[in-house]
C-alpha cells in the first residue's frame, strides 16, 4: 500500500476525480446515503383571510401559503452530510402538491422527485370564526428597522404565557401587528414588548363603530411600540 498519496479514485466505482467524500465520488456516495423524506407536510390555511398557523399563531401571510409549506418541508428534509438544498418547487398534485427538490453535492446538482405529499389543510382560525362579533379590542403594533427573519417568532416567545391570547397577528414589512382581544391583555404584551427590546411606546384610540344604546362611538386601543 502507498502511503501519503491521496487517492482521487473512487473506491466504489473507480473513477477518477479530485472531488471524493469519504474517499467515494459524488454519485456512488449518494448511492449509499440516502436524502431521507416524511411521507407528508401539512401546515393549517384559512382561506378566508390568508392566514397560516405558525407556531401555534394564525399569521397573515406576507406572499404566498405555499411558501410556508415549502419552509416546512426544508426542515423536515434529511440530507447527507455535504448535501444542500438550493431550491425546493411544488408540484400540483391531487388536492396538494409533491415536490421537486435541487440539491447540491461536490459543486454537482442533484433533483429529486420528492413522494411527500404536502398540503395546506383547510381551517376556519379565531379571527374568521368570531368575524361577526367584536374579535379584538387592543392591538399592539411594532415596529423594527431592520427586521429578521425570525423576528416574529422572538416576539411570541418574549409574552410567555401571554402568548395563546393573540387572537391574530399580521406580519408587516417592518415589523408585525399583533391583536388581543381585552385592552388589559393588550396592554401588558405590549409592556413585556416594550422592556425585552427596549421600544418606545406610543398610545391611540381608533373609533371602530358606534354604539347606539349609549350613543357613542366604540373604541379600540392602539399601541404603538418603535425602537428609540
Ligand atoms: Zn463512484
Ligand atoms: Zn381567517
Amino acid at each position: 500500500m502507498v502511503m501519503g498519496i491521496k487517492s482521487r479514485f473512487c473506491s466504489r466505482c473507480g473513477k477518477e476525480t479530485d472531488k471524493l467524500l469519504n474517499s467515494l465520488c459524488g454519485d456512488c456516495y449518494l448511492e449509499e446515503h440516502k436524502i431521507k423524506a416524511p411521507g407528508k407536510c401539512f401546515v393549517f390555511y384559512c382561506n378566508h383571510c390568508d392566514s397560516v398557523l405558525l407556531e401555534g399563531v394564525w399569521t397573515k401571510c406576507s406572499g404566498k401559503a405555499e411558501q410556508h409549506l415549502i419552509d416546512k418541508l426544508k426542515t423536515m428534509i434529511k440530507l447527507p452530510e455535504g448535501e444542500t438544498i438550493q431550491k425546493i418547487e411544488l408540484v400540483p398534485y391531487k388536492k396538494g402538491f409533491r415536490s421537486k427538490v435541487t440539491t447540491k453535492l461536490l459543486g454537482k446538482s442533484h433533483i429529486y422527485e420528492l413522494a411527500t405529499f404536502l398540503e395546506l389543510r383547510k381551517r376556519i382560525c379565531r379571527v374568521c370564526t368570531q368575524q361577526k362579533t367584536d374579535f379584538w379590542n387592543s392591538k399592539v403594533q411594532v415596529r423594527v428597522k431592520n427586521k429578521s427573519k425570525d423576528f416574529s417568532n422572538k416576539l411570541f416567545d418574549s409574552l410567555g404565557y401571554l402568548k395563546k391570547k393573540i387572537v391574530k397577528a399580521e406580519e408587516q414589512k417592518k415589523g408585525v401587528d399583533l391583536f388581543f382581544g381585552d385592552k388589559k391583555t393588550g396592554k401588558d404584551a405590549a409592556g413585556r414588548i416594550k422592556t425585552k427590546f427596549g421600544l418606545r411606546m406610543s398610545q391611540s384610540a381608533e373609533q371602530y363603530s358606534w354604539n347606539k344604546s349609549k350613543n357613542r362611538p366604540k373604541y379600540r386601543h392602539v399601541m404603538l411600540l418603535r425602537e428609540k
